[in-house]
């Protein structure tokens, strides 16, 4: 059974109505693996839903957090920004409501492609509608429980004046480090560090708890029943052991299932986007790949397992893999081991799966057309040729469509150089041996007869090759190097076969015609 089938039937064991969360801290570009938690959310939940379980889901942006550094992107100016809360913060662009928006809302129209339809909710608000006045007033009743607990879990020292709130600067605007000196609802009494004495009423966004507190705040606002989160969270001593005591002893609540994910690592070198100067993001990845193909590639890994992911050539053998276990799903001829792969595919569209079979063009195929033509009208154009497709419906156009913008943005930003090509728009400067004219002339004759398919061409090209003695790595560099002016390139076969026929032939004989030097 698919993981996520698994610990659907858990909640439903455990809970009649179940709700599942999860969120992000947008303070800056945000990282690929951040997705993690996202996909395995909604897989979760389509599992639930798919049992006709009654089950919401959340997103918490946690827009009321410090920003706790000046990132390398950010300019000087941001320096006195750090403590101040990310919602208050302006955004690097001019053109968002704050610097939480501008980092926060790519990334959320990014989970909506991916199938999550959560309900949004931002912890700047939450305080300031004071939606947590109630559990911010009991964390603080309880403040020696809660530095008890924090001693006992993480075995560090918790300091004798330990207050559960930190309130905000009315004057400097920033996460006061200064003293607290007194509390009676709804008012906490400081000394802030700038010297401002003050005081934060907790129905309003005046201040905020800690982190650890807050996690296990907002399970008991929301009634949360389930969150995956990353697993250094989970370890012994971790913030979840910390909230599942605070959950029972403190804001008495049932804690949440949890479902602790490995890391996302990024694998090998060149995994940086070439404009930001910052590692693939979230948002790179879904401009790799289309969602579903990016989902499965997530999805068909147990969350315990860590995840390498590959921007570079890795990229089309997963969406080759994709492809293949597409087929399976519609065509059947899985082996019992991989069944879950199929569930896999399942959990990954994000509008459910189609009632025929998608149009399936290799994202290798389209990698070269993409290279010879942008127009994408061109492009059906030579699909229809080299595919054999006699019509192509709306809703795989639109699948190509997708595809083909991701292709172009792999190419242009993380597709290493090797796959990399432009035809060479005349005649590249060449010196060509006799023999390689010879090959070329035998290659022209055959080539005007011969089926416009990819297979075909590449045989006949690979006949006429080891018939000169030029052997099959001689003749096909004779041949890149009059088309793309480089001694190798893309599968020489299929690569002809998408250009049209007339001026395959045109080039090869320019090429052996005697205006070319012959050396
Ligand atoms: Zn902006
Ligand atoms: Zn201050």
């Amino acid at each position: 059974m698919h993981w996520a089938d698994v610990i659907a039937k858990e909640l439903m064991a455990k809970n009649a109505k179940n709700l599942i969360s999860t969120g992000i801290t947008p303070s800056g570009f945000i990282h690929v693996g951040s997705l993690r938690e996202a996909v395995t959310a909604r897989g979760v939940y389509q599992a639930l839903k798919d049992q006709k379980a009654d089950v919401e889901s959340i997103y918490i942006i946690d827009s009321f957090d410090p920003l706790r550094k000046r990132y390398p992107f950010l300019d000087v100016s941001y320096d006195e920004q750090i403590q101040r809360p990310l919602s208050e913060i302006p955004c690097p662009c001019g053109e968002h409501e704050s610097y939480v928006h501008h980092f926060g809302e790519p990334f959320l129209e990014a989970i909506e492609r991916m199938g999550l339809a959560p309900k949004l909710h931002w912890t700047h608000e939450l305080y300031a509608q004071g939606k947590l006045a109630q559990i911010t007033d009991t964390a603080i009743q309880s403040k020696d429980r809660i530095a008890q607990i924090l001693r006992e879990v993480t075995g560090r020292d918790v300091p004798p004046d330990f207050f559960p709130y930190t309130p905000k600067c009315s004057r400097c605007g920033k996460f006061s480090s200064g003293k607290i000196i007194g509390y009676e609802y709804p008012f906490v009494s400081y000394v802030c560090h700038c010297g401002h004495e003050g005081r934060a009423d907790v129905r309003k966004a005046d201040g905020k708890m800690p982190w650890r507190v807050e996690w296990a705040a907002k399970w008991k606002l929301f009634g949360v029943t389930c969150e995956p989160f990353g697993k250094d969270h989970a370890a012994a001593g971790g913030s979840y052991d910390t909230g599942v005591r605070f959950a029972n002893e403190v804001f008495i609540n049932k804690p949440p299932h949890p479902i602790p994910y490995e890391f996302v690592q990024l694998k090998g070198k060149g995994q940086m986007h070439k404009s930001k100067g910052v590692e693939v993001t979230g948002l790179d990845a879904l401009a790799i790949t289309p969602a579903p193909v990016f989902n499965y590639s997530f999805l068909r890994y147990n969350a315990d397992r860590h995840i390498d992911y590959d921007s570079g050539l890795g990229v089309l053998d997963v969406v080759d893999e994709y492809d293949k276990v597409e087929s399976w799903y519609y065509k059947g001829g899985v082996e019992e081991r991989d069944k879950d792969l199929l569930r896999a595919y399942e959990l990954a569209q994000p509008n459910g799966v189609r009632g025929q079979i998608p149009l399936q063009v290799p994202y290798r195929h389209l990698v070269q057309i993409v290279q010879i033509t942008s127009s994408f009208d061109v492009m059906l154009e030579i699909l229809k040729r080299s595919e054999h497709i006699t019509e192509i419906k709306v809703e795989d156009a639109e699948l190509l469509r997708q595809r083909a913008q991701c292709v172009r943005f792999w190419l242009d930003n993380f597709a290493p150089e090797e796959v990399k090509f432009h035809i060479a728009p005349a005649l590249p400067t060449c010196e060509l041996s006799q023999a390689e004219v010879g090959f070329l002339r035998e290659v022209h004759a055959k080539l005007t007869q011969v089926d416009w398919v990819g297979d075909k061409i590449h045989d006949l090209v690979y006949e006429c090759a080891k018939a000169s003695g030029l052997g099959a790595k001689g003749g096909f560099q004779a041949l890149y190097l009059i088309f793309i002016n480089k001694r190798q390139g893309p599968r020489l076969g299929y690569f002809l076969s998408t250009l049209d026929r007339s001026f395959v032939l045109g080039r090869i004989e320019e090429a052996f015609s005697p205006a070319c030097k012959v050396r």
